[in-house]
């Protein structure tokens, strides 16, 4: 705002400022420019030049707060989180940097679960058949919630994986399709139909 008497930046964002805070603001009156050495001019400007990042900080760090950032990339995130780092001293920005670090938490532990819960399902999948039999053996061949006796029997997580269950021998049991499909978490379709055509060999054992 260079108005003939002073030099300054200021910062003016109307987002969720208290109308009793100016976080970055400097000025410098330039009348008293002439009794200045180069060196004090100098160091007027870097402390200038360092007010306006903080000032192009803060619209970064309001724009953020003020944003849905749910859908927002985890490397966006990050670079948010680098780039306001250096102002973490200022209150504002400090709030900001708490919420998008929680973000970033957040959103490393829904990925980490995802990865789990694919490595899992693989896992089953792999051991499908053996599984099967190991669980028929310990409960026999039956829907363990309708007790019907069917061919086409699935094997199933009591706590589902989607809530962090586990594929523990104690965390599966078989279903039919009819008891297992009101379950959400199910094993997926192509699986079911692996073990249709081959529960019915052991259930006869
Ligand atoms: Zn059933």
């Amino acid at each position: 705002m260079p108005n003939g008497k002073v030099w300054g930046v200021g910062y003016d964002l109307f987002l969720s400022r208290p109308d009793d805070v100016d976080p970055a603001n400097i000025v410098i009156p330039i009348n008293q420019m002439g009794g200045m050495t180069d060196e004090q001019i100098g160091q007027y400007a870097r402390l200038l030049i360092q007010e306006a990042r903080l000032c192009e900080a803060l619209e970064l760090s309001e724009i953020i707060a003020f944003r849905n950032f749910r859908h927002v990339a985890l490397d966006e995130l990050s670079e948010w989180f680098t780039e306001l780092q250096e102002f973490e001293d200022n209150e504002n920005i400090k709030n900001t940097l708490a919420l998008i670090e929680q973000e970033i938490e957040s959103k490393q532990r829904r990925k980490k679960a995802k990865a789990s819960k694919a490595e899992k399902r693989r896992e089953i999948r792999s051991n499908y058949e053996k599984l099967l039999v190991q669980i028929g053996r310990r409960d026999g061949f039956a829907c363990a919630q309708c007790g019907i006796s069917a061919n086409d029997v699935q094997v199933d997580h009591i706590v589902p994986l989607a809530e962090g269950g586990s594929n523990d021998l104690d965390n599966l049991q078989l279903l039919c399709p009819a008891c297992n499909s009101r379950k959400s978490d199910k094993i997926p379709e192509e699986v079911a139909g692996v073990a249709t055509g081959k529960s019915g060999r052991h259930s006869q054992e």
